[in-house]
């Protein structure tokens, strides 16, 4: 996917990071303290599956250890490589840094199509890379946490978090060593839509600003922005259904593996992801044109762009022919930083990946965070939360009634009033606030030094002075 002379992912991250540490004022050696990577294991291990033996090849990479646990999702696919997942946890230190989840950043990776695979095999190969992490403390509530990512779902996640119980059966705080569980395995509410979710309150966030919109060549609010989308995964699926559904976006393209389907008035997120379920890509559903070269699609014009799969797709070959005013990377790493030079100087405001897929690790914050404690949160204050709101509705129908007012309450705000905050809703309160600081303190710098003209480096300079506070405070 990326042209021969663009640079790797790995060094696109380390351009990128270079262009915000010139403008900071680092002590000599801690810069390159913070860009490198502190170490990558990489494992190969057979496992005997339809008669035979097969290797695998898996990474554990962690970037940095200024804040531990370190956390990062574990990627299946076939494109996984050290490169690959060095820049990914690269990517996690400055994520948790920017959106203050207590982390180091850390990724991990299994090459491996998990198609090719039935789920009872897919079990065998996960249980066995998670046994080889985790003996060497690569999985452990108090020093690495994974998560899912591309190619990977809640249904890992439990394996993983079932094989550490195993080989800890003692460790009381055993759930808090991978997050994005299931439910019923210690996972939290709100989780597997979290980083989508995550997207669309980036967004909302950005249309609050109107001097931001503009400068993307944009007015007005969310309502009616066409929106391309390419991915339509755990992530993309989510963002679209929530922009689309909740705050009058026209998905008016959706980019797929196998191709991407066009539709101006606007596609049915439900429709086609139940399409991609039973036909396994989107070629042939109905109501819209299908084109087989799905990349070209991401030329077409629209006001948000939206890259939800993989890494490398806006890249120097197709930089100067995108036509969006605005590109939220939902993706890790979809812009290169040659493609990032070229849409810059078109005018094109991207806001960056290490804050618009924040959500995913935000959430799993508080997932950790659930499973230390034990606890649901809600459990102790719900109730009582209502019966206060309950006082207050009481009180105002009784003032009513003696002073004969006339007026009464609606039975939607009280029914709106009464109910007391439940994990969902306390997770999408978190979830939204954190969004909301972390665009604040990008903003302050975006807008506050002449020299900063973009979100992805001011999101660097807040991010990497907070990773510089903790190495100094660490007497580094
Ligand atoms: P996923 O595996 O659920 O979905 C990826 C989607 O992209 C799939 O529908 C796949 O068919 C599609 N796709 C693959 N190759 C494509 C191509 N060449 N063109 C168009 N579509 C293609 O993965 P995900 O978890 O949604 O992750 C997507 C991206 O978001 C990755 O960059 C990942 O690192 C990042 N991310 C994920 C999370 C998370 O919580 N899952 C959190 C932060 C960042």
């Amino acid at each position: 996917m990326t042209a021969a002379k663009e640079p790797s992912f790995r060094d696109s991250v380390d351009l990128m990071f270079n262009r915000a540490v010139a403008l900071m004022d680092l002590e000599p050696g801690l810069e390159e303290k913070i860009r490198v990577c502190n170490a990558t294991y990489t494992v190969r291990f057979g496992v005997r599956l339809r008669g035979q033996i097969h290797t695998f090849t898996g990474y554990r990479s962690v970037h940095s250890e200024h804040m531990e646990p370190v956390k990062g999702g574990i990627r299946f696919a076939m494109g996984v490589n050290q490169d690959e997942v060095e820049a990914l946890a690269a990517l996690m230190t400055y994520k948790c840094a920017l959106v203050e989840a207590p982390f180091g950043g850390s990724k991990g990776g299994l090459r491996i199509d998990p198609r090719q695979w039935d789920e009872h095999e897919l079990e065998r190969i996960t249980r066995r890379f998670a046994y080889e992490l985790i003996k060497r403390d690569l999985i452990n509530p108090s020093q690495n946490v994974p998560a899912p990512d591309m190619g990977t779902s809640e249904r890992e996640m439990a394996w993983i978090a079932d094989q550490y119980k195993r080989m800890n059966t003692t460790d009381i705080n055993a759930r808090a060593c991978v997050t994005g569980k299931p439910i019923n395995a210690g996972g939290i509410q709100g989780r597997t839509e979290a980083t989508g979710r995550g997207v669309q309150y980036a967004l909302q966030e950005f249309f609050r600003h109107p001097e931001d919109v503009k400068l993307a060549n944009l007015s007005g609010k969310l309502d009616g922005k066409r929106v391309v989308i390419q991915g339509l995964g755990n992530v993309g699926y989510h963002a679209a259904k929530f922009l689309s559904e909740e705050d009058g976006c026209i998905i008016t393209a959706i980019v797929e593996h196998d191709g991407a389907l066009i539709n101006e008035k606007g596609l049915n997120i439900e429709e086609v992801r139940n399409w991609i379920g039973k036909h396994a890509g989107v070629k042939g559903f109905p109501d819209a044109e299908y084109v087989p070269e799905g990349a070209k699609v991401l030329e077409k014009e629209c006001d948000i762009l939206i890259p939800a799969a993989m890494e490398g797709v806006t890249n120097i070959t197709n930089a100067a022919n995108i036509n969006a005013s605005l590109i939220i990377e939902a993706a890790n790493g979809p812009v290169t930083a040659g493609a990032d030079q070229i849409l810059r100087e078109k005018g094109c405001v991207i806001i960056p990946d290490m804050f618009a897929n924040a959500g995913g690790v935000t959430v799993s914050y508080f997932e950790w965070v659930k499973n230390l404690s034990h606890i649901r949160f809600g459990r102790m204050g719900r109730r009582q939360e209502e019966s206060r709101h309950q006082l207050v509705v009481d009180e105002l129908e009784r003032l009513s009634g003696d002073k004969n007012l006339g007026w009464t309450l609606s039975p939607d705000f009280k029914q709106r009033y009464l109910r007391g905050a439940g994990e969902l809703e306390l997770v999408r309160s978190g979830l939204d606030d954190t969004m909301r600081a972390a665009y604040q303190s990008m903003r302050d710098v975006w807008h506050g030094r002449d020299e900063v003209t973009d979100l992805r480096t001011a999101a660097y300079l807040v991010s990497i002075g907070k990773v510089a506070a903790s190495y100094r405070a660490l007497g580094l």
